[in-house]
C-alpha cells in the first residue's frame, strides 16, 4: 500500500491539446479516490500518467515519498483494470489470473495460492477452468479484478471498469468493488463519468472539468461525497453532482432594512433573506442562486415562491419529479459568465422533487415554496460559491 501524490501535473499532447493543467491532489494510503467529470475532462489521461503509460509535461508524481515521474510502468508496482478487461480469450480463468505472476518467474505453488485466494475472495473458484468466452460480463469483470489482486500491488488504477456491464450488474458490482477495497485496503484511483458511481464508491471524489487554453486547472474540487453535495465549490461542481441536477436561477440583489431582497431576473417573483456578509458586495448586481430539487415544498398558493403549470411530472414511485418553466434567463454552468446567446434564452426549466401523493395532473399549476435558508449562492462571472 502507498499514498499517491499528483503535484502540479500538466499534459499537452503534440497537437497542442491541453488535456491536463495544474492538477494537484493526494490519495492517502488505502484510500479510494474517484476521478469524475464529463467526457474530455482528462480523467483517463491522469490515470494513464499514474500508470506510466503517458508522459508528463509538468509536475511530479509521487508514490509514498518516492518520485516515480520517470519510472517505467512495470517498475511502478501498480495494477490497472480497464473497461474492456483485456482478458486472454484462449486462456482459462486460472491462467488469466496467473499469467502476470508466471512472467515474473514466481514459484508455482506460490502462484497457486495467490490465484486460489483471489478466486475465493471474488467467488470465482468454480470458474477457474473456464475460458472468458463462457463467463458472464460480471464474472469477466471479476477475473480482471482477480488478475490485479494476485499481484498485491501498492495501488489499483481503474478506468471505467464497470461501464460494459448492464445497469443492474453495475449497481451490484460497485458495491462488491467497494467492499473489496475495504477488505484489501489498497490505495485505489478510479475513473468514471457516472456521478452516482463516484458518489457511492469514493471515500473522496475529485470533480474534473476540461481546461480551455490551458487556463486554470481541471480539478474543480476534491472532497467527500457529502461535502461535494452540501458545499460545492462552484457552479460546475454544483451542477454536476446530484441527480436531477441543482437548479440555477438568476436574481437581482438589493438591500432592504436589515435584509436582502432577491428578485428573480425577468419575473415579478422576489424573496427576502437575512443580510449575509458574503453577499453584501453583490448588492445592486445579479447573483446566481442554486436550488436542489428537494429544497422545494408544495404549499398553499398564498405562500408560493413559484406557482407555474407543470407540463411534465415523472412519477418514479418513491418520488415525483416535476418540471416547470420560469420566465427568466437560464444559466450555463460550463462557462459561468453571462450567456446572452444561450439557447432557450428567456426560459429557465426547473425541477422539483415532491411526494408522489402530491403529483399534479398534466399542466396543473403547482404552488411551491423554497427552503430559503438552504439556498446556494454563486458569483455569476467566476461561478465560485459565495458563503
Ligand atoms: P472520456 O470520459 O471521454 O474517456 P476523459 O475525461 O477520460 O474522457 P481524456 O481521454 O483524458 O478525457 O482526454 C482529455 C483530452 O485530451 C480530450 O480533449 C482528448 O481529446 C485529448 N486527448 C487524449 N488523448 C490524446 C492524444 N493522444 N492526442 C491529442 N489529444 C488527446
Amino acid at each position: 500500500m502507498a499514498s499517491m501524490t499528483f503535484d502540479g501535473i500538466g499534459k499537452t499532447f503534440p497537437d497542442g491539446t491541453v488535456a491536463v493543467a495544474n492538477v494537484s491532489f493526494s490519495v492517502a494510503d488505502g484510500e479510494f479516490v474517484v476521478l469524475v467529470g464529463p467526457s474530455g475532462c482528462g480523467k483517463s489521461t491522469l490515470l494513464r500518467m499514474a500508470a506510466g503509460l503517458e508522459t508528463l509535461n509538468s509536475g511530479r508524481l509521487l508514490m509514498e515519498d518516492a518520485d516515480v515521474t520517470e519510472t517505467e510502468p512495470q517498475d511502478r508496482d501498480i495494477a490497472m483494470v480497464f473497461q474492456n478487461y483485456a482478458l486472454y480469450p484462449h486462456m482459462t480463468v486460472y491462467d488469466n489470473m496467473a499469467f502476470g505472476l508466471q512472467q515474473r518467474k514466481m514459484p508455482k505453488d506460490k502462484i497457486d495460492k495467490l490465484v486460489r485466494d483471489a478466486a475465493e475472495m471474488l467467488d470465482l473458484t468454480r470458474y477457474l477452468e473456464r475460458k472468458p468466452g463462457a463467463l458472464s460480463g460480471g464474472q469477466r469483470q471479476r477475473v480482471a479484478m482477480g488478475r490485479a489482486i494476485v499481484r498485491h500491488p501498492m495501488a489499483f488504477l481503474m478506468d471505467e471498469p464497470l461501464s460494459n456491464l448492464d445497469a443492474k450488474l453495475r449497481v451490484q458490482m460497485r458495491g462488491e468493488l467497494k467492499l473489496l477495497n475495504q477488505r484489501l485496503g489498497v490505495t485505489t484511483l478510479y475513473v468514471t463519468h457516472d456521478q452516482v458511481e463516484a458518489m457511492t464508491m469514493g471515500d473522496r471524489v475529485a470533480v474534473l472539468k476540461p481546461v480551455f487554453n490551458g487556463q486554470g486547472s481541471n480539478l474543480q474540487q476534491i472532497d467527500t461525497p457529502q461535502m461535494l453535495y452540501d458545499k460545492p465549490a462552484n457552479l460546475f461542481v454544483a451542477g454536476f453532482i446530484g441527480s436531477p441536477a441543482m437548479n440555477f436561477v438568476r436574481v437581482d440583489l438589493t438591500a432592504e432594512a436589515g435584509s436582502l431582497k432577491a428578485a428573480v431576473t425577468g419575473t415579478k417573483t422576489s424573496f427576502s433573506i437575512p443580510a449575509k456578509a458574503a453577499l453584501s458586495e453583490y448588492v445592486g448586481r445579479q447573483v446566481i442562486v442554486g436550488i436542489r430539487p428537494e429544497m422545494f415544498q408544495v404549499c398553499p398558493a398564498s405562500e408560493a415562491l413559484f406557482n407555474e403549470q407543470v407540463p411534465i411530472a415523472e412519477a418514479l414511485g418513491a418520488d415525483t419529479f416535476v418540471f416547470f418553466d420560469i420566465a427568466s434567463p437560464p444559466v450555463n454552468i460550463n462557462d459561468a459568465e453571462d450567456t446572452e446567446d444561450f439557447p432557450n434564452k428567456g426560459k429557465n426549466r426547473l425541477v422539483a422533487r415532491i411526494p408522489p401523493a402530491l403529483t399534479p395532473r398534466p399542466n396543473q399549476q403547482l404552488p411551491l415554496s423554497v427552503d430559503l435558508a438552504k439556498l446556494h449562492w454563486f458569483d455569476p462571472v467566476t461561478g465560485t460559491a459565495i458563503r
